[in-house]
Protein backbone atom coordinates (compact mmCIF):
# COMPACT_ATOMS: atom_id res chain seq x y z
CA UNK A 1 0.00 0.00 0.00
CA UNK A 2 2.81 2.61 1.15
CA UNK A 3 4.81 1.65 -2.06
CA UNK A 4 1.53 2.75 -4.28
CA UNK A 5 0.92 5.39 -2.90
CA UNK A 6 5.26 6.64 -3.17
CA UNK A 7 4.24 5.52 -6.94
CA UNK A 8 1.78 7.73 -7.28
CA UNK A 9 3.26 10.49 -5.54
CA UNK A 10 6.31 10.01 -7.74
CA UNK A 11 4.24 10.31 -11.07
CA UNK A 12 2.54 12.98 -9.50
CA UNK A 13 5.86 14.79 -8.94
CA UNK A 14 7.22 14.07 -12.09
CA UNK A 15 4.38 14.55 -14.27
CA UNK A 16 4.23 17.77 -12.69
CA UNK A 17 8.04 18.58 -13.55
CA UNK A 18 7.42 17.72 -17.69
CA UNK A 19 4.39 19.45 -17.63
CA UNK A 20 6.33 22.85 -16.06
CA UNK A 21 9.10 21.95 -18.30
CA UNK A 22 7.15 22.23 -21.65
CA UNK A 23 4.28 24.88 -20.41
CA UNK A 24 6.07 27.40 -18.32
CA UNK A 25 8.20 29.26 -20.29
CA UNK A 26 5.02 29.52 -22.94
CA UNK A 27 3.15 30.93 -20.06
CA UNK A 28 5.28 32.95 -18.74
CA UNK A 29 5.98 34.26 -22.20
CA UNK A 30 2.49 34.33 -23.03
CA UNK A 31 1.93 37.13 -19.50
CA UNK A 32 4.65 39.09 -20.07
CA UNK A 33 3.29 39.85 -23.33
CA UNK A 34 -0.18 40.24 -21.55
CA UNK A 35 1.20 42.86 -19.86
CA UNK A 36 3.34 44.91 -22.21
CA UNK A 37 0.25 45.46 -24.14
CA UNK A 38 -0.91 46.46 -20.89
CA UNK A 39 1.78 49.37 -20.36
CA UNK A 40 1.14 50.44 -24.10
CA UNK A 41 -2.85 50.43 -23.79
CA UNK A 42 -2.52 52.88 -20.83
CA UNK A 43 0.44 55.26 -22.39
CA UNK A 44 1.61 54.35 -25.79
CA UNK A 45 3.61 57.59 -25.60
CA UNK A 46 5.12 56.47 -22.96
CA UNK A 47 6.86 53.24 -24.26
CA UNK A 48 8.93 54.72 -27.89
CA UNK A 49 10.77 51.64 -27.27
CA UNK A 50 8.26 49.11 -27.69
CA UNK A 51 7.03 50.64 -31.19
CA UNK A 52 8.17 50.08 -34.84
CA UNK A 53 7.57 53.10 -37.26
CA UNK A 54 5.11 53.09 -40.38
CA UNK A 55 7.60 53.11 -43.58
CA UNK A 56 11.20 52.84 -42.24
CA UNK A 57 13.32 50.33 -43.36
CA UNK A 58 15.48 47.86 -40.94
CA UNK A 59 18.59 47.60 -41.92
CA UNK A 60 18.66 46.56 -45.11
CA UNK A 61 15.71 44.35 -45.04
CA UNK A 62 13.49 43.90 -48.04
CA UNK A 63 10.08 44.71 -46.38
CA UNK A 64 9.28 48.38 -45.48
CA UNK A 65 7.58 48.25 -42.05
CA UNK A 66 3.80 48.57 -42.52
CA UNK A 67 2.58 50.52 -39.72
CA UNK A 68 3.21 52.21 -36.59
CA UNK A 69 2.70 50.31 -32.66
CA UNK A 70 3.35 47.84 -30.73
CA UNK A 71 3.59 44.17 -32.01
CA UNK A 72 2.00 42.49 -29.42
CA UNK A 73 1.21 39.43 -30.90
CA UNK A 74 3.76 37.52 -33.42
CA UNK A 75 3.97 34.63 -35.69
CA UNK A 76 3.24 31.46 -34.39
CA UNK A 77 1.75 32.71 -30.76
CA UNK A 78 -0.66 30.52 -29.50
CA UNK A 79 -4.59 32.55 -28.50
CA UNK A 80 -6.29 28.86 -27.14
CA UNK A 81 -4.93 25.41 -27.97
CA UNK A 82 -4.50 24.10 -31.62
CA UNK A 83 -4.09 27.58 -33.16
CA UNK A 84 -0.93 29.37 -34.34
CA UNK A 85 -1.17 33.06 -35.18
CA UNK A 86 -0.01 33.13 -39.17
CA UNK A 87 0.89 36.88 -38.87
CA UNK A 88 1.83 39.98 -36.32
CA UNK A 89 -0.55 42.26 -34.79
CA UNK A 90 0.64 45.52 -34.77
CA UNK A 91 -1.32 47.54 -31.84
CA UNK A 92 -0.96 51.06 -32.99
CA UNK A 93 -0.41 54.19 -30.80
CA UNK A 94 -3.70 56.48 -31.39
CA UNK A 95 -8.21 55.97 -32.10
CA UNK A 96 -9.70 53.92 -34.82
CA UNK A 97 -8.69 55.56 -38.33
CA UNK A 98 -5.54 57.43 -36.93
CA UNK A 99 -2.47 55.34 -37.60
CA UNK A 100 -1.52 54.75 -41.24
CA UNK A 101 -0.55 51.22 -42.82
CA UNK A 102 1.21 51.00 -45.55
CA UNK A 103 3.15 48.77 -48.44
CA UNK A 104 5.63 46.59 -47.10
CA UNK A 105 6.83 46.15 -50.85
CA UNK A 106 6.40 47.02 -54.45
CA UNK A 107 3.56 45.07 -56.11
CA UNK A 108 0.05 44.87 -57.00
CA UNK A 109 -3.22 45.25 -55.31
CA UNK A 110 -5.90 43.32 -54.85
CA UNK A 111 -9.09 44.59 -52.77
CA UNK A 112 -11.80 41.40 -53.30
CA UNK A 113 -15.16 42.68 -53.76
CA UNK A 114 -16.61 41.75 -50.27
CA UNK A 115 -13.72 43.44 -48.66
CA UNK A 116 -14.62 46.11 -46.16
CA UNK A 117 -10.83 46.26 -43.85
CA UNK A 118 -8.32 44.22 -46.14
CA UNK A 119 -6.60 44.55 -49.11
CA UNK A 120 -3.44 41.67 -50.76
CA UNK A 121 -0.66 42.99 -52.57
CA UNK A 122 0.93 40.36 -54.83
CA UNK A 123 5.06 40.66 -55.30
CA UNK A 124 6.04 38.56 -58.30
CA UNK A 125 9.68 37.49 -56.84
CA UNK A 126 10.03 36.97 -53.34
CA UNK A 127 12.44 38.96 -52.20
CA UNK A 128 13.94 35.94 -50.04
CA UNK A 129 13.10 33.39 -52.73
CA UNK A 130 12.91 34.66 -56.08
CA UNK A 131 11.78 31.93 -57.83
CA UNK A 132 8.13 32.36 -56.31
CA UNK A 133 5.36 35.00 -55.61
CA UNK A 134 4.08 35.74 -52.62
CA UNK A 135 1.40 38.02 -51.17
CA UNK A 136 0.84 40.62 -48.59
CA UNK A 137 -1.75 40.83 -46.36
CA UNK A 138 -3.29 43.82 -44.39
CA UNK A 139 -6.49 43.86 -42.42
CA UNK A 140 -8.65 45.13 -39.73
CA UNK A 141 -9.07 48.87 -41.48
CA UNK A 142 -12.65 49.29 -40.71
CA UNK A 143 -14.82 50.05 -37.41
CA UNK A 144 -16.96 47.58 -36.17
CA UNK A 145 -19.59 48.21 -38.22
CA UNK A 146 -17.09 47.63 -41.29
CA UNK A 147 -17.26 51.45 -42.56
CA UNK A 148 -13.81 51.04 -44.12
CA UNK A 149 -10.66 53.03 -43.79
CA UNK A 150 -8.77 52.00 -46.47
CA UNK A 151 -7.96 54.93 -49.01
CA UNK A 152 -10.35 55.88 -51.59
CA UNK A 153 -7.96 55.12 -54.44
CA UNK A 154 -8.59 51.42 -53.32
CA UNK A 155 -11.80 50.18 -53.82
CA UNK A 156 -13.59 47.11 -53.65
CA UNK A 157 -13.25 45.53 -56.32
CA UNK A 158 -9.68 46.78 -56.98
CA UNK A 159 -7.48 44.23 -58.94
CA UNK A 160 -3.78 44.39 -59.45
CA UNK A 161 -3.46 48.01 -59.10
CA UNK A 162 0.46 48.75 -58.49
CA UNK A 163 1.44 50.31 -55.26
CA UNK A 164 4.92 51.56 -54.54
CA UNK A 165 6.61 50.59 -51.32
CA UNK A 166 5.36 52.61 -48.71
CA UNK A 167 2.10 53.76 -50.29
CA UNK A 168 -0.33 54.59 -48.03
CA UNK A 169 -3.03 52.37 -47.85
CA UNK A 170 -5.34 53.35 -45.14
CA UNK A 171 -5.49 53.34 -41.47
CA UNK A 172 -5.97 51.00 -38.73
CA UNK A 173 -9.47 49.75 -37.04
CA UNK A 174 -10.77 47.15 -35.08
CA UNK A 175 -13.16 45.20 -37.21
CA UNK A 176 -13.76 41.82 -36.93
CA UNK A 177 -16.67 41.09 -38.69
CA UNK A 178 -19.06 41.10 -35.81
CA UNK A 179 -19.92 44.60 -34.75
CA UNK A 180 -20.90 43.31 -30.85
CA UNK A 181 -17.28 42.29 -30.32
CA UNK A 182 -14.76 44.03 -32.02
CA UNK A 183 -10.80 43.46 -32.16
CA UNK A 184 -8.37 45.92 -30.50
CA UNK A 185 -7.68 48.48 -33.09
CA UNK A 186 -4.39 46.71 -34.70
CA UNK A 187 -3.25 45.93 -38.00
CA UNK A 188 -2.98 42.45 -38.64
CA UNK A 189 -0.30 42.13 -41.20
CA UNK A 190 1.00 38.43 -42.85
CA UNK A 191 2.82 36.79 -45.79
CA UNK A 192 0.34 34.53 -47.75
CA UNK A 193 1.77 31.82 -50.25
CA UNK A 194 0.95 31.76 -53.73
CA UNK A 195 -1.89 28.74 -54.66
CA UNK A 196 0.15 27.91 -57.48
CA UNK A 197 -2.97 29.07 -60.47
CA UNK A 198 -1.74 33.20 -59.91
CA UNK A 199 -3.75 33.56 -57.06
CA UNK A 200 -2.96 33.12 -53.10
CA UNK A 201 -3.77 30.36 -50.15
CA UNK A 202 -6.44 30.95 -47.24
CA UNK A 203 -4.57 33.08 -45.26
CA UNK A 204 -6.37 31.74 -42.22
CA UNK A 205 -3.93 28.92 -41.92
CA UNK A 206 -0.93 29.92 -40.79
CA UNK A 207 0.55 26.46 -43.19
CA UNK A 208 -0.38 28.30 -46.24
CA UNK A 209 1.92 31.63 -44.87
CA UNK A 210 5.41 32.53 -43.50
CA UNK A 211 6.97 34.27 -41.64
CA UNK A 212 7.08 38.31 -41.90
CA UNK A 213 10.10 38.77 -39.44
CA UNK A 214 12.94 37.92 -42.12
CA UNK A 215 12.02 40.17 -44.52
CA UNK A 216 11.00 42.86 -42.13
CA UNK A 217 14.76 43.13 -40.48
CA UNK A 218 13.02 42.58 -36.70
CA UNK A 219 14.77 41.35 -33.70
CA UNK A 220 13.63 39.81 -30.39
CA UNK A 221 15.49 42.33 -28.17
CA UNK A 222 14.22 40.66 -24.32
CA UNK A 223 10.81 39.56 -26.01
CA UNK A 224 9.79 42.92 -27.73
CA UNK A 225 10.34 43.07 -31.50
CA UNK A 226 12.45 45.98 -32.70
CA UNK A 227 14.90 47.05 -35.35
CA UNK A 228 18.37 46.23 -34.22
ZN1 LIG B 1 -3.57 38.82 -36.07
Amino acid sequence: MKALLKFFFGLFVVSGLVLSYFYLPAWISTRRKASRLRQWFTDPAAHPELAIAAGARCGDAPFLLPTDGYIGFGYGDSFRPGHSHQGLDIFGPTDLDATPVVAAFDGYLTRESTWKSAVIIRHPRDPLDPSRQVWTYYTHMADPNGESFILPDFPAGTRELFVPAGTLLGYQGNYSGDPNSPVGIHLHFSIVQSNGSGGYKNELEIANTLDPIPYLGLADVDGVWCCP
